[in-house]
């Protein structure tokens, strides 16, 4: 059995969406050797910093929230695609050679996992795209951008997916992952109402 680890890791000068101050998690020691018995630390972040999950709330009012998450659906078979070849946008077109079938989680692979910086043109998924995956009823896709759309003003990427209840997962690491079949373990912080949350994500291959 083999482990991938497709999580980012958590520090200060972490890539960010758009590279916003206010994304950039913040790490405070609160209590250390020096005067305490112990360390303990503080943190501070964006639940959309880093790999994480989006729940239907997060585009659709009144939508589930990550309490509410059925961990089957984060902890389930998965497949990687290789997109690395998509200059840009993710289309539908791009999708249909690979016979994406009903309740799958389909991850992918593409150049963002290439760089550590972030990429104000990374690959994003199109809405027909998102129109496909709503139509094939798939459970969950995941991708290696911070976000799965970008420079949609309408968000349809976003709302098609969550709408279809299609969980997304963004910022994954897939460098040195091939394409292929593997276990998903993506699990979030469970926070009451909260339209996102942290995961450490795995793949395990058997
Ligand atoms: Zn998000």
């Amino acid at each position: 059995m083999k482990i991938h680890d497709i999580s980012m890791t958590v520090h200060s000068d972490m890539q960010v969406y758009k590279s916003r101050q206010e994304m950039r998690p913040e790490l405070k020691i609160t209590r250390d050797f020096d005067d305490s018995a112990a360390r303990e630390t503080t943190l501070c972040m964006n639940l959309h910093t880093g790999t994480h999950m989006d729940m239907p709330l997060h585009f659709i009012p009144g939508g589930a929230t990550v309490d509410q998450l059925d961990l089957s659906r984060l902890v389930t078979a998965c497949r990687v695609i290789d997109l690395t070849g998509v200059d840009l946008v993710i289309h539908a077109e791009d999708l249909m050679p690979f016979d994406i079938r009903e309740g799958e989680t389909i991850l992918f692979k593409t150049r963002n996992s290439l760089s550590e910086d972030f990429d104000f043109e990374f690959v994003y998924l199109a809405t027909d795209g998102a129109e496909f995956l709503a139509a094939k009823g798939i459970n969950c896709v995941g991708t290696d951008s911070l976000g799965i759309e970008r420079a949609q003003s309408d968000h349809g990427t976003h709302k098609t997916l969550l709408g279809a209840d299609i969980i997304i997962i963004e910022g994954l690491r897939l460098k040195d992952v091939p394409q292929g079949r593997y276990e998903l373990c993506a699990v979030p912080i469970k926070i009451a109402g909260a339209e996102a949350a942290p995961v450490r994500a795995f793949l395990i291959e058997r």
